[in-house]
């Protein structure tokens, strides 16, 4: 029967279903977007929330790509959110874009603080998207701004290559919990590394304190021996460093120090370890390393830091470093070894390269001596 009643009640019947389906989609989604929430928000490390960010997001939302851009408060961002993996920073860098608040000033100044669909979005932030490849394909993206105590910290661009995806004006509900659940991951991410590099650093010379030194060293020494690798410790004091202060003040100290910590990183590998040991002592491990590659380091950090010149007001200085050098594998076989395990090893290592360097001042400083045997002294404690 086709009564007009039947045919309203089909229209209405048709309707509902209509609805239905479009809330048991909406609900799909709400629970596909506060999964991937709670994952993001669960990243531990700033690997896992890039991975998450700018892999997973992509792939779980079958998007043609997603840029994400950060604003620079501190000038520590990249250093954060890259920490000691440096090597993956290029594969990321076209979808990462880390924006320096005072020579990026005006792109933050464009920066919405309201999320927005469309074509548009594609023309309104071509800046995030210029190093796309593909990027003539892209027709429609979602812009969400990271907002946090209504301060915006960055945005992200949902970039697809279909016009239908995000339509001009669609509702944007989910994407703004989504965004707001990316700005506390992000923010929390940068402040707990931002507390560990605090926890780990020396804070005039940014390398590691001694606290980590301590940590890394028995780790390194296990390693080592588990690969039957040398491994070689040494300590470097500045020579007459009271007299620094005392002829050019404590900041210029301060600054020689800064300047010897930068010339020590720029001599080893990433992977060498290097820390402040004490006011103007440093100490450098190299695992996997042999005694007389370690003396060619030591001999070339000696050299630059004493042809590297001073300024004080117009008259310039020289700063010279003496250097004390043991290695692992003549420790670690030492018959003085009752208990062998990495901790005591570490400390025997330590004095040794300690009293290595006692023989370099004695020796008139400026110099490199390696431990010999234990008849050698040790520096008088510090
Ligand atoms: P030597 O050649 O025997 O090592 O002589 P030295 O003068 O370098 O050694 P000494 O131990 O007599 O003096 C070390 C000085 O380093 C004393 C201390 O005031 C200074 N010092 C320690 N930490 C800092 C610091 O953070 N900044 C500055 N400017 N000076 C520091
Ligand atoms: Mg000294
Ligand atoms: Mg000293």
């Amino acid at each position: 029967m086709n009564t007009p009643d039947h045919i309203r009640n089909r229209l209405l019947q048709s309707k509902l279903d209509d609805l239905i389906r479009h809330a048991k989609d909406n609900e799909k989604k709400q629970a596909q977007y506060e999964t991937f929430g709670f994952e993001i928000i669960d990243a531990n490390t700033p690997a896992e929330l890039r991975y998450l960010l700018l892999s997973q997001l992509k792939v779980r939302f079958q998007l043609q790509n997603v840029v994400l851009c950060l604003i620079d408060q501190h000038k520590d961002a990249a250093r954060l959110f890259f920490d000691q993996d440096e090597k993956s920073r290029p594969n990321y860098e076209n979808r990462l874009r880390i924006l320096d608040i005072i020579h990026d000033s005006k792109v933050i100044d464009t920066l919405h603080q309201a999320s927005l669909t469309g074509a548009d979005v594609l023309e309104k932030y071509h800046w995030m998207i210029t190093d796309l490849k593909n990027r003539a394909l892209l027709k429609s993206a979602a812009y969400l701004p990271l907002v946090r105590r209504k301060r915006i910290i960055g945005a992200l661009l949902l970039l697809s290559h279909d016009a239908k995806r995000y339509p001009q004006g669609i509702g944007t509900f989910f994407l703004q919990k989504l965004s707001a659940m990316i700005a506390v991951a992000i923010e929390n991410c940068l402040n707990q590394q931002r507390l560990r590099e605090i926890s780990y650093q020396d804070v005039l010379t940014r390398v590691y304190n001694r606290r980590y030194f301590d940590l890394r060293l028995k780790d390194e020494i296990a390693r080592s021996l588990r690969w039957k690798d040398d491994l070689v410790c040494m300590f470097l004091d500045v020579d007459y460093f009271k007299r620094i202060n005392d002829t050019y003040g404590h900041q210029i100290g301060d600054d020689v120090l800064v300047h010897i910590a930068s010339l020590i990183k720029m001599q080893v590998r990433a992977c060498d370890i290097v820390a402040r040991y004490g006011g103007e002592e440093f100490v450098v491990v190299l695992p996997a390393t042999s005694l007389q590659s370690a003396h060619e380091i030591a001999e070339r950090l000696r050299q630059s830091v004493y042809s590297n010149l001073h300024d004080f007001q117009g008259e310039q200085f020289r700063v010279s470093i003496s250097i004390g050098m043991a290695n692992l594998q003549s420790t670690s076989t030492s018959p003085l070894q009752e208990k062998p395990n990495c901790e005591s090893i570490g400390t025997l290592l330590l004095a040794r390269a300690d009293a290595a360097l006692y023989q370099a001042k004695e020796g008139g400083r400026n110099q490199i001596a390696v431990f010999a045997n234990d008849d050698m002294k040790q520096q008088p404690p510090h």
